[in-house]
């Protein structure tokens, strides 16, 4: 109920109470929708030892800087993700990740216009519309009407475009990227705006949103019929210039058991996306990085941590040999409240604790590599991530 006592004030009264009444069905209805929000027998999970560990790729990663500005941009959010999930991730493998390539580092305050600790969709809105709204808003400001999204933007600009999560498609990060909803849990409704849009590749879960549906409509015959080949497999040879891969009736799996899911599923974007030759905006959301934090669980986090690094290496693979692409690594918010109380980098072990169950209002890094990069420093709003991308491509917001 935090949600509501928090409000700020809005001018109009009756936008205020419209948004009281979203927000009343948002407390009632999240904690069944979501399964990480069942805490009945949650027991903190505070010890991870590495069983798993990875090579960062080999790169020269002054490849990655060929042209002063960049021609594709790819954005990686770790959900949930802030300095105790990096540097636990960080010991659990040896001192080693793909991030320690990045040199440009920044600081994201993640508050929102109704909250101070904000939700993931007014997280993600504010990366990428440029603007805060309240939490549960999809890419909707805070009267409640839709507002350009970055990926709209960038399609707009003759871009290939592209999304890539380990949740259903649908879920609020990589909704606020296509979608406007004025609220996150509408995921049917959700799911209909990725036919209103051009977007070349989307990867991820959430099936169901679109074929098991109460309007009965068949979305996925609908987008076969608007030029896309649809599979469950991320392998597919696509023949189609668009393509849709929903890999799992909702979520895909965790991190231990979807093996190279999210490496693949970003090899596969990034590829497709640069066969085209336009500039391309991809992005890539490490989602459940946030559900260990929900979940009390430090195994949890760590691993998907550890998975979405992987994933940030096919990327910097892709960048150090095409030499002109920008990429940034943030997130929309911490989940935990974690702290790292203890660690061994000779043999993976991590010893945390959590603070809380829900997110925390700590900020979180930014970090950037590639032409446009330096624009990433210091300590601001999220919605300067928005502005930061759209100036390095030379596009006006
Ligand atoms: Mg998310
Ligand atoms: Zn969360």
């Amino acid at each position: 109920m935090k949600t509501i006592q928090n409000i700020k004030p809005i001018t109009e009264k009756m936008k205020s109470i419209s948004l009281l009444i979203i927000l009343t069905i948002a407390a009632i209805t999240a904690n069944s929708q979501d399964s990480y929000m069942n805490k009945d027998s949650l027991i903190a999970k505070t010890y991870f030892k590495n069983t798993k560990f990875h090579e960062p790729v080999l790169i020269n990663k002054d490849e990655i800087s060929k042209t002063s500005k960049p021609k594709n941009v790819i954005l990686f959010i770790g959900d949930g993700m802030s300095f105790a999930q990096v540097s636990a991730a960080l010991t659990a493998n040896k001192g080693k990740l793909n991030l320690n390539y990045f040199e440009v580092m920044g600081m994201s305050k993640t508050s929102s216009a109704s909250d101070f600790v904000t939700d993931s969709g007014a997280g993600g809105t504010a990366i990428s519309t440029g603007k805060k709204t309240y939490n549960k808003a999809i890419a909707v400001g805070i009267d409640s009407l839709p507002m350009k999204t970055i990926l709209e933007i960038c399609e707009e600009n003759k871009f290939s475009t592209g999304l890539v999560a380990t949740a259903v498609v649908t879920h609020a990060t990589p909704a606020s990227f296509i979608a406007h909803n004025k609220y996150r849990y509408n995921y049917e409704e959700i799911a209909l705006d990725f036919l209103k849009t051009n977007v070349e590749v989307v990867i991820g879960g959430g099936r169901n949103h679109f074929t098991k549906r109460k309007d009965g409509r068949n979305l996925l015959s609908e987008l076969i019929k608007q030029g896309y080949d649809v599979s469950s497999s991320i392998d597919e040879k696509i023949k189609a210039k668009k393509f849709i891969c929903l890999t799992d009736s909702l979520h895909p799996p965790i991190a231990t058991e979807r093996g190279d899911y999210l490496p693949n599923a970003t090899k596969k974007a990034i590829g497709f996306l640069a066969e085209k030759k336009a500039p391309f905006f991809l992005m890539v959301e490490g989602s459940q990085i946030d559900w260990g934090g929900h979940d009390l669980d430090l195994p949890y986090v760590v691993n998907e941590m550890l998975d979405f690094d992987r994933a940030i290496g096919v990327a910097l693979e892709f960048a150090a040999e095409n030499g002109e692409t920008l990429i940034i690594v943030t997130a929309d918010h911490e989940c935990g409240g974690l702290s790292i109380l203890n660690g061994n980098e000779q043999t993976g072990e991590v010893w945390g604790a959590f603070s809380s169950d829900d997110h925390s209002p700590i900020m979180v890094p930014v970090f950037a590599i590639g032409p446009g990069s330096e624009k990433f420093r210091g300590i601001y709003e999220n919605t300067k991530i928005f502005y930061c991308i759209l100036d390095a491509l030379n596009i006006k917001p």
